[in-house]
């Protein structure tokens, strides 16, 4: 897979504001947040997208959720959040490296956009 800014902020090559590390996964604050509290976790394995990952990832795929679980109870997120994952050009996703988006601190509309 070619690379990608969520490579660089795994390498500390560019600034994230990282609220949760382990050997697996990632999860850093958005850039540019959608809710009061928008916070990313992806794998240190460059996957590029849901749709991609494999059957050797289901362990990989079961801790990112578990540590959705986390991040938003660390984040206080008692009142509920959203969980989204972007998957390929029809699903909007614009960063080729699968990632999890936790959204929260509002009410979510549904449809989503
Ligand atoms: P998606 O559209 O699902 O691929 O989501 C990509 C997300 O990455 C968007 O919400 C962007 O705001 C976010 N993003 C892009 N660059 C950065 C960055 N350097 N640090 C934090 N979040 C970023």
């Amino acid at each position: 897979m070619s690379e990608t800014i969520f490579s660089k902020i795994i390498r500390r090559e560019i600034p994230a504001n990282i609220v949760h590390e382990d050997d697996l996964c990632l999860a850093f604050n958005d850039i540019s947040p959608q809710a009061p509290t928008h916070i990313l976790i992806i794998p240190k394995k460059p996957i590029p997208r849901l749709s991609e990952a494999s059957s050797e990832d289901h362990a990989l795929l079961g801790h990112l959720l578990c540590m959705v679980q986390k991040v938003a109870t660390e984040a206080g997120l008692t009142n509920g959040y959203r969980v989204v994952i972007n998957n390929g050009n029809d699903g909007g996703q614009t960063v080729d490296h699968l990632h999890l988006h936790i959204l929260g601190g509002r009410p979510m509309a549904w449809p989503p956009g």
